[in-house]
C-alpha cells in the first residue's frame, strides 16, 4: 500500500513512526489505538510494509523491492497475524485470542528472520486475549529482539492489562480537523450537506461518518431523534415507539444513538456548545438527562440478557418523557 492510499489523518502518524525508528527510538511492542473505523488496521498494513521494505522513499515503503513485493502479494515470510480463529477440533470461531496463539508467536519472534530483514506481527484485536494469553504475550514483550515488531490494536488502550500498556510505546490515532474530514468524504463521492450531518452526528469522525452513511445508519439517527421528540411531546406512546424499536436487529444501535443524543440535549441545557441536533421547545433537566443517558446505555447492556426488552425500552422512554418535562 502507497502512502496515496492511506486516509491523510494517518500519515503524521505513520511518518513519526518511521522518524522515531530511523532515530532507533521505535519501541518493540507498539500499541496502536482509537476509536472503531478510524483506520488501526490500514495503519498497521502501512506500517509493517515501511518496516520491511528496504528502499523506503520519504516516509513510505517503495512498493516495489521484493520484500514489498512480497508482502503486497500476502506472501511475505517475516509477517504474521494473530486473531480470533476457528476452534481446530470443533471448527466454531473462539471468543478470544488464547495462549497458544501467543506462544507460537514468541516462538516465531525467536527465530531467525526468513529475509534478512524485520519481522512484524500484529494482534488484532489485542483486547481480544484472554488472561493467559496476555500473560504468555508479558514475555515476549520483556525480551525484545533487534527488528522483531509486535503490532498491538486496540480501541481503547484501558481494555489491556497495565503490565502491557506499561510496555508498549502508543501510538493514538484521532479523527482529523473538519476541513480534512470533510474533503475525505467528499472525494469519496459523499454529498456535502450529508457529509457535514454525519461528520455532526460522528463528532468529526470520517470513518464513521462514512459508515454512518453507507450503512443507512444516518437516517435511523433521524428516525430515534424523531421518536424521541415524538414520546415527550405526548405525540406517541412509549410502548408504541418500543415495538418499533425492537422491530428489527438494530435496537442495540437505535438505544445508542439515543444515549448520544441526550448528551447534546444536556450540552443544550447547561448552555455549553452542542451539536445543535435538537430543536425542541423545552430542554429538560440537566442531571435527568444525564441519569438518562446512563439509563440508555444500561437498557443496551440489558438487551444481551432475558428481559422483556420492550418493557424496559418503554420504561426508558417514560423515563425521557419525565426528564423533558422537568
Ligand atoms: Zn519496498
Amino acid at each position: 500500500m502507497g502512502m496515496n492510499d492511506l486516509a491523510p489523518w494517518l500519515h503524521a502518524p505513520l511518518r513519526r513512526a518511521l522518524a522515531s525508528l530511523g532515530e532507533g527510538r521505535l519501541a518493540h511492542g507498539l500499541l496502536i489505538c482509537g476509536p472503531d473505523r478510524i483506520g488501526k488496521h490500514a495503519f498497521a498494513v502501512a506500517l509493517t510494509q515501511a518496516l520491511l521494505c528496504r528502499q523506503r522513499e520519504d516516509d513510505q515503503a517503495c512498493g516495489r523491492c521484493r520484500d514489498c513485493v512480497l508482502y503486497l502479494a500476502g506472501t511475505h515470510p517475516d509477517v504474521r497475524a494473530v486473531g480470533i480463529t476457528e476452534n481446530e477440533k470443533t471448527g466454531v470461531l473462539r471468543k478470544e485470542i488464547v495462549i497458544e496463539q501467543v506462544r507460537d508467536l514468541g516462538a516465531w519472534f525467536a527465530l531467525t528472520s526468513q529475509r534478512g530483514g524485520a519481522q512484524v506481527a500484529r494482534i488484532e484485536p489485542a483486547s481480544a486475549m484472554n488472561t493467559n494469553a496476555a500473560n504468555a504475550l508479558l514475555k515476549t514483550l520483556e525480551e525484545p529482539l533487534p527488528g522483531r515488531f509486535l503490532l498491538l490494536l486496540c480501541e481503547s488502550p484501558m481494555r489491556l492489562p497495565a503490565t502491557i500498556r506499561s510496555r508498549c510505546q502508543r501510538i493514538v490515532l484521532q479523527p482529523p480537523d473538519v476541513d480534512t474530514a470533510l474533503a475525505w468524504l467528499r472525494a469519496r463521492g459523499h454529498d456535502e450537506a450529508l457529509a457535514r450531518s454525519a461528520l455532526l452526528a460522528t463528532n468529526g469522525h470520517p470513518g464513521l461518518a462514512a459508515h454512518w452513511i453507507d450503512a443507512g445508519l444516518l437516517d435511523l439517527r433521524e428516525v430515534v431523534r424523531n421518536d424521541l421528540t415524538a414520546v415527550a411531546g405526548g405525540h406517541k406512546q412509549a410502548l408504541e415507539v418500543a415495538a418499533a424499536w425492537l422491530a428489527d436487529d438494530q435496537t442495540a444501535q437505535r438505544l445508542a444513538f439515543a444515549a448520544d443524543l441526550a448528551v447534546d440535549l444536556q450540552a443544550r441545557t447547561l448552555g455549553v456548545a452542542t451539536r445543535g441536533e435538537w430543536k425542541l421547545a423545552r430542554t429538560g433537566d440537566a442531571a435527568r438527562l444525564g441519569d438518562w443517558f446512563d439509563a440508555a446505555n444500561r437498557t443496551r447492556e440489558l438487551l444481551r440478557s432475558p428481559i422483556r426488552a420492550d418493557l424496559a425500552i418503554a420504561a426508558l422512554l417514560r423515563q425521557w418523557r419525565q426528564a423533558l418535562a422537568a
